[in-house]
């Protein structure tokens, strides 16, 4: 896999680079005992664009079963603060990513209704899923969840 691009609005690209994805591939579901695990995904607003650079993982405070991911730790959010005073205000809150125990992963409803009524509605947020062989890669964007797929590889 190379670096992840995807155009989520007229001229507006979404980065998410090769290193970011195969450390969040390790935690892949399987065996297929495996909990779903999850956490925030950070980065940078490049208007228009968006460059995600960091991602937290499951704390001892996070709920991890089967089928779903709570994230209850505060950690992740004490990370979000600490890289935005690190990064000179640059680095931020993104989105959210958890694993799903299926081959193609896809948004249930439960998540989507979550996601919904969660997510900021300020500015886009990435979703990710990962899947145990293809990921689900979408937008948050103007009230609006849309898959997306990588449009070039470099
Ligand atoms: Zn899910």
């Amino acid at each position: 896999m190379s670096d992840l691009i995807f155009l989520f609005n007229k001229n507006s690209y979404l980065l998410i680079p090769k290193k970011l994805m195969d450390s969040l591939e390790q935690y892949r579901q399987e065996p297929s005992s495996a909990t779903e695990k999850g956490g925030v995904l950070i980065g940078l607003y490049r208007t228009p664009h968006i460059e995600v650079t960091q991602f937290t993982t499951p704390k001892p405070e996070d709920i991890c079963k089967r089928n779903s991911f709570t994230r209850y730790s505060k950690s992740h959010i004490e990370t979000v603060m600490h890289s935005w005073q690190n990064s000179n205000s640059t680095e931020t809150y993104l989105g959210e990513w958890h694993t799903h125990p299926e081959k193609d992963a896809y948004p249930s409803s439960f998540d989507l209704n979550e996601w919904r009524k969660n997510l900021p509605r300020d500015r886009t947020k990435v979703l990710i899923i990962i899947g145990q062989n293809n990921n689900w890669y979408g937008v948050w964007d103007e009230g609006v969840i849309k898959s997306l797929n990588p449009i070039f590889a470099s």
